[in-house]
């Protein structure tokens, strides 16, 4: 058939995905938040559409539509939908799906944001949370309470622990709706609804738009499920922001390259660390020592930007060691052209008590690399100036 797509690798479908149909090649801005209709009739069908068609932007708009588009090639997906943030998806999506009296599986190994919301607002509307070791097999298919289990949800690679959850055995649970917070991977990473996961979920804040200046969130799955997940979308109103879906298609067409040097780099300083004298532990799933390497190979094609390593000495150790950085940054963050820093444990996950943190592996002694652009050779010559 002349007309079919060839069958290409996920780099050239971030190249080709998302594109509208005017022969630009860069996306096209559409700051509109409204749209003249045909009349009165015309006004109707629109309000009764869905969110392909909008007619005020909180609904649709078709920059966002470009980079939802995108993602839903890179995923595998039928639909995806965007929001404002990694946090806004996340939110929507679990209001979305689970009501008072319901039941959710949560990884323990989750983003401290996505914990805080499970902890406190979900809490407070009696939304039920059971938190397991998501990287111990069958522990998550474990404690699904039939009928009551509306939702699981997993992050895979975890940040910053590096855990992997099995993605089959995710998507092999029936009943209630899986999702796979996959920011760490990103689309090129891994396709987690290949194993029969529901959803899908990024912070497109980090790797996608890829350049510190664009805060997205967005989710792919079956259409029926992106559908319903809108309905109660443009209620929440956490809606993506056309300019930052500008940068997010943005940071797709470089995805590939960026991907590539990044998970290279990321291997090698790994590689690097784990013969260091003052490094006690390095997390990073495409280290052969990591203890799920052989599982990282099976579902993931690249292993990510993200690595963390613990050193002897505690937090006044890793004090010193971002006091002494002079190419690497102390951030938080990850994905974007600078590599960056952070101490987990006083930064991203200082919502989470210290108990959980230490349950789910969280030290004062760890340390999370996100690696850049920068070349490898400077930054490893840095890290071992600092570690000194
Ligand atoms: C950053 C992050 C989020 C939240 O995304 P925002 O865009 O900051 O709201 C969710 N999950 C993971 C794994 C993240 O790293």
């Amino acid at each position: 058939m002349p007309n079919e797509q060839p069958k290409v690798q996920p780099e050239t479908t971030a190249i080709t995905s998302g594109r509208d149909a005017s022969g630009s090649l860069a996306p096209t801005l559409w700051p509109s938040t409204t749209w003249q209709s045909a009349g009165l009739d015309d006004s109707t069908k629109h309000a009764l559409s869905t969110h392909k068609s909008g007619n005020y932007a909180r609904y649709s708009n078709p920059t966002v539509r470009s980079f939802e588009e995108a993602v839903a090639e890179l995923e595998g997906a039928e639909d995806a939908l965007a929001f404002a943030s990694g946090m806004g998806a996340v939110s929507s999506v679990i209001l979305a799906l689970c009501s008072s009296g319901d039941h959710i599986v949560a990884h323990n190994q989750l983003y401290g944001g996505t914990i805080s919301f499970l902890n406190g607002p979900c809490a407070r509307l009696g939304i039920d949370v059971t938190y397991v070791n998501g990287s111990k097999p069958g522990a998550m298919a474990a404690a699904v309470r039939p009928g009551k289990t509306m939702l699981v949800i997993a992050e895979s690679p975890s940040n910053p622990q590096m855990g992997l959850v099995d993605l089959a055995e995710l998507g092999a649970i029936k009943g209630p709706f899986t999702l796979v917070d996959s920011t760490l991977a990103t689309p090129l990473g891994q396709q987690p609804l290949s194993f029969g996961v529901s959803l899908v979920l990024h912070s497109a804040t980090k790797g996608i738009a890829g350049h510190n200046d664009a805060m997205l969130g967005v989710v792919a799955g079956e259409k029926e499920l992106i559908d319903s997940i809108w309905g109660y979308s443009v209620m929440h109103g956490a809606t993506a922001s056309p300019h930052d879906a500008l940068n997010g298609m943005r940071g797709i067409r470089t995805l590939g390259v960026r991907i590539a040097h990044q998970c290279e780099s990321a291997l090698a300083i790994a590689t690097w660390l784990s013969t260091h004298k003052q490094v006690t532990a390095v997390h990073y799933p495409g280290l052969a020592i990591h203890s799920q390497h052989a599982l990282a190979t099976k579902q993931m094609r690249k292993f990510g930007s993200v690595l963390s390593f613990e050193i002897a000495g505690g937090k006044d150790a890793a004090r010193k060691v971002l006091d002494a950085l002079q190419i690497v940054r102390p951030a938080v963050s990850f994905g974007g052209p600078e590599t960056l820093i952070c101490h987990p444990a006083s930064s991203t996950h200082i919502g989470v008590d210290t108990d959980a943190q230490l349950a789910s592996g969280i030290t004062d002694s760890m340390l999370r690399l996100s690696i850049g652009l920068e070349a490898t050779s400077d930054i490893i010559a840095d890290l071992q100036n600092a570690l000194k």
